[in-house]
This record gives structure tokens, sequence and C-alpha cells, in this order.
């Protein structure tokens, strides 16, 4: 049988399962243990150690043991200067590599490692090899990231069928397809370097992903490190000469044990006895921990998990009432804390059918089971990242297809000509959420022709239809001759999330500078648009005006001219409106005379 494995490739733990006989089932290794740490341990002169035993070596060993490699995957330098790593991180010519050991290997290589050894683990447990693989990313890792993933899966000689987005396993994991029709549930997922906070649909045994939100360095470890500080300030309190000696790689290493032990003790506990037998020579350190302390330092990183969740409601469009069903993946949802706040935010309790930590290995066994043919009556829609739109008039984006719109759709709109005897219609195909198309992306333009008609009175149509497998389709016509051009641009659904996320957080930041533009602009036009018609109303029938009026009329025209070199918007639309005034006689005169001469065309 040809199999297909489902694998969670963690921050912190991997996990890997295999579809029998209709069921996901997790592997676990030779001692039982189904999570493995991502952790990998480098020896001077043996072959790397990978998973639990790598783990414990994490104290020892500090700048042999790689450890939350995900983080570096596809990075991106200039993306984050803080390197909080205990082994060497280096960023050269564009790349980066780890330095361990007098060995130099890419975070990719790193994973593989890891990969490799949950496919030797499958492979001893079901007694055949398995090479065709799913992966897990978190929704907000980027192309880079992506790739890198798939990489390392073939670095670990492993096909890899599909990369799928955390979350959704997740409720691929919560059986959610059994849930009544049309449900709405919030996948709330905390681990230990990621979060992600999605919102799903379900309809007639379809998901549909409505909205995603989260953030890449964001989790448990957060607490951690916190945990550490307020020990280390315990400690200082109590010795104060030992200041320098805490700020030891190797101690604090031991030290992120301990606390890490305390916090998942904690999620049971109340409190916990905390022993470092020889913080120095002489000294040990006893100490009790209570959950309550853990929680005041657990807060604040689990209160920022609140905006992404309220921006996914917000793009799903709905309140937290009217959802279903919240589920909870990534261990640190473990935590009391944690559901207390998640049960507050989404005013109900979080469903915990689940092991939160395995939800999302399960749903990649699941999906891995679809792949293969082996699940079936599921299928899994996605969503626009971006708007989708085109270049109007002075440069203004004109949105077709607004972002978060479920894919596949189709949306149209009908254009005309900005000048008369026009021939011909530039489309540029935009993306972004920018008030002007220059701080959108161009993913493609073209031209369709049309037959010439006065100003406004052509009647191009434009639509966008983006198919199942995200390729956008855009076709214009020119509804009087029919005559019509289609193009197809494959990249508009696949940019990368990172990407997504600071063309969004730029439109917010430039919100009110891109509305004054498009104010400015729209006021622009309509100056173009009063001058030529003064001017050709002067010339028909400003004869019949007095000298006062016309050199009235001269001055009101001279200071649009002039307001328009400011890009002061206020002073041009009070122009404007002065003009638009101050020809009012003017313009009845032009009535007059078109009527005076229908009336000497009829006789
Ligand atoms: P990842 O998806 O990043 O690999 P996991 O879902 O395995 O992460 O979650 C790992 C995180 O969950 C770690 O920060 C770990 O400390 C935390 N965690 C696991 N179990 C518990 C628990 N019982 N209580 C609190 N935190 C926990
Ligand atoms: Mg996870």
């Amino acid at each position: 049988m040809d199999d297909i494995v489902g694998i969670d490739l963690g921050t912190t733990n991997s996990l890997i399962g295999v579809m029998d006989s209709g069921f996901p089932i997790l592997i676990a290794d030779s001692e039982g243990h189904r999570l493995m740490p991502s952790v990998v341990y480098f020896p001077k002169e043996a072959e790397p150690v990978v998973g639990r035993p790598a783990e414990r070596m994490r104290a020892v060993a500090p700048e042999q043991t790689v450890y939350s490699v995900k983080r570096l995957m596809g990075y991106r330098p200039g993306e984050s200067e803080k390197n909080d790593f205990s082994y060497p991180v280096k960023h050269t010519g564009g790349r980066t590599v780890l330095e361990v050991n007098g060995r130099t290997l890419r975070p990719e290589e790193v994973s593989a490692l890891i990969l490799r050894k949950l496919r030797a683990n499958a492979a001893a447990a079901l007694g055949r090899e398995v090479d065709r693989a799913v992966i897990t990313v978190p929704a907000y890792f980027n192309d880079l990231q992506r790739q890198a993933t798939k990489q390392a899966g073939e670095l670990a000689g492993l096909t890899v069928e599909r990369i799928i987005n955390e979350p959704t396993a997740a409720a691929l994991a919560y059986g959610l397809d059994r849930l009544s029709d049309k449900s709405k549930i919030a996948v709330y997922d905390f681990g230990g370097g990621t979060f992600d906070i999605s919102i799903l649909e379900l309809h007639n045994g379809v998901f549909r992903v409505l909205a995603t939100n989260g953030n890449t360095r964001l989790g448990g470890d957060d607490i951690d490190r916190e945990l550490v500080r307020l020990l280390k300030d315990r400690l200082t309190g109590r010795y104060p000469e030992l200041r320098a000696d805490l700020e030891d790689v190797v101690f604090t290493a031991r030290l992120r044990q301990i606390a890490h032990d305390a916090k998942l003790r904690l999620s049971e506990e109340m409190a916990v006895q905390i022993e470092i037998p020889f913080v120095s020579k002489a000294q040990s350190f006893s100490y009790l921990l209570s959950r309550q302390e853990l929680e005041a330092v657990a807060r604040p990183i689990v209160r920022r998990t609140r905006a992404h969740c309220l921006r996914s409601l917000d793009d799903a469009k709905l309140d937290a009432h009217q959802l279903d069903e919240v589920i909870l993946a990534g261990g640190v949802t473990r935590m009391p804390v944690v559901r207390q706040f998640v049960a507050e935010l989404f005013q109900r309790l979080p469903n915990i059918g689940q092991n939160p930590d395995e939800a999302v290995a399960v749903g990649a066994t699941i999906q891995a089971g679809m792949l293969s043919g082996q699940v079936q009556n599921v299928v899994l829609l996605d969503v626009t990242p971006l708007s989708l739109g085109i270049e109007t008039f002075g440069g203004l984006m004109n949105v077709i297809i607004p972002r978060n719109s479920t894919i596949p759709c189709k949306a149209g709109e009908m254009f005309t000509n900005a000048v008369a005897n026009q021939r011909s219609m530039q489309i540029k195909v935009l993306q972004g959420e920018r008030e002007l198309a220059k701080d959108n992306w161009q993913l493609g333009s073209f031209e369709i022709e049309f037959d010439p008609a006065p100003k406004g009175t052509a009647r191009v149509g434009v639509q966008f239809e983006i198919d199942a497998n995200g390729i956008l389709h855009v076709l214009a016509r020119d509804t009087k001759s029919g005559r019509q051009k289609e193009v197809d641009l494959s990249s508009a659904v696949d940019v990368s999330d990172e990407a997504v996320e600071k063309m969004i957080a730029e439109s917010l930041d430039q919100a009110f500078a891109d509305m004054a533009e498009r104010v400015w602009t729209e006021t622009v036009l309509k100056s173009n648009e009063l001058l030529p018609a003064v001017r050709s109303a002067l010339m028909l029938v400003g004869h019949q005006l007095t000298a006062e009026e016309r050199d009235r009329i001269a001055g009101l025209v001279r200071e649009v001219e002039s307001a328009l070199t400011t890009h002061h918007v206020h002073r041009l639309k009070a122009a404007n409106e002065a003009l638009d005034k101050g020809t009012q006689h003017l313009a009845t005169l032009l009535i007059d005379r078109a009527m005076a001469e229908a009336a000497k065309r009829k006789r």
C-alpha cells in the first residue's frame, strides 16, 4: 500500500501519523512517545542526535544543541536582528547558517534531520518505508518559509505532497465535519513559537477558511523566557553577588529547563517547589513558585493574541457569539489561564476534545488520507489574501474582488472612456489594499480596443474570476463590438503571507494619507473637467458676457490653475466651487444657444 504520512513539523515538538483502517494514528517512537522534541544535538565526532535525548543535552551543551530551528526556516536577513539562540547563528550573503561543532548547516538541513528521524520511527513502527508526506506550517508562513519546509522534506527523502496550514489541520482533527451544517469555528493554536487564529465555516461537509491571522514570533517560549527572568530576579534578590554568574549560557539553559518543567506542572498544580542545588559552589536555591506568579508573567503574553483574534473575527465579519465552536491547539492551551482567556474572549467554553498538542498532526494525517483516497467528502477552500482590482482614472485603485473573498469567485464591473474618441483602454491588474494604484502591486496589464466614442459612452466590462486552483482570469469586453481579451495570472493568490501582512499594516498606517491622496486626485479630476468646459463655453458664448464678467471668470480660472500646482486640497476644492458657481450665467447662455440651434435645425 502506498502510504502518505502526516507530519506536524513544530517549532518545539514534531509528530508523525498515518491512516490505519480509516483512522488517523500517531506513531510513537521505540520508547512510546508520540511527541518528539524538535531538537538536534551535534556531538563533536559522532552522528547528530535527534529528539528526546537531544532535548536533554540542551542544558548540558547549549551551544551544540539546535532547537526552535523552525524560527530560522526561510529566515530573511534583517527580519529581526535579535538573536536569542544559545547556538551560533550567522547571516551571511543573504543566507542563514548555523555553525555547530565545526559543522555549517542550513536550517532546512536541521529540519531534514528531524523529519528523517520521524520517518525512521514510522518505518520501524509500520515495518515498511514511507516516502510521501503532508507537512503542516503556520498560516502566516510566507512563501520562502513554505519552500524551505518543502526542501527539508525532500532532503529527508520525502516527496512533499502538500503543505497545509496548521489551524486547518487542527479543525480536521476535531472532526468538525460531524457538526451540523453551516457551523462556524475558531481555531486558537498557541504553540511553542507561533500563534495562529483561524475562522472556518463548515457547510454541507465543505470547510471554508473565512479568515486567518497570527504571529510567527509568539509562543510558549516567550512564557519560558519571562519565567527565567522572574527566577533570576528572585535569585539576585537573595544572592546579589551572583548577578554576573547568572548570565552564563549554561546556567541560563539549565534555568530554562527548570522554569519549563515548573510551567508544565503549574497547569495541574497550584504551586511547585523549585530547587537549584548548586547555584554557586556554596549556595543552593529553593523557591515555592505559585501558579499566580506564573500567570502574572504569562498573562501579558497571552493577551497579545487578543488583537489577532479580533482582527480575524472582523475579517470574517462575525461577532464572537456567532461562532458555534472554539477549538484549542498547541501545548500552551493546556494552561488554565489560556483557557480562561479564550473563554472570555469568545464568550464560550472552548472544545477540548483533542489533545491540543496532537491535533495538528492528526489533521495532517487525515489530509494525507484524503490525498491517498482513504478519506473522502471533505474539501478545503481558501480565501484571497489581498484585494484585486484595476487602475482607474487618476491612478486610483478600483477594487473588484475584495480581500478575504472565498475562492472560487467571480466579480465584474463596467468602465467607460475618460477621453472622447479614445480607441483603447489599458487594463492594469492590481493587488493590494492601498487607495493609489502605484502603492499596490501590478500583476499584469493588457490593452482592450474599442470603437471610438464620445467621452463617457464606451462600455467596457471587466470581469475577474479566481478558480479553485487560485488562478486569476481577467476578461475585458467592449460591449458594443463584442471584442474581448482574456488573460490568466497565476501569481495572484500566491503571494507570501508576510507580504500580505505588510501590505495590510501599511494600508492601515497610510489610511489617512491615502484618503487625502484620493480626495486630492478626485478634486484634480474635477478641475480637469471644469477648465476645458469653461474655456470652450467662453469661446462659444463669451462675447455675450460683460467685460467685467469675463475678467471675473478669468480670475476664477487662474485661481484653479494655480491651486492645481499647490497640492492644497481645500484651496483647490474652493477654487473649483467658485468657478462652478461663477460660471452659472455662462452655462445658461450655453444652454440657450444649444436650444436655439436645435430649434433652428428643426425649422
Ligand atoms: P509547537 O507547535 O510550537 O511545536 P506545541 O504545540 O508542541 O508547540 O506546544 C509547545 C509549547 O506548549 C511549549 O511552549 C510548551 O512549554 C507548552 N506546553 C506543553 N504542555 C504544556 C502544559 N501542560 N502546560 C503549559 N504549557 C505547555
Ligand atoms: Mg504546533
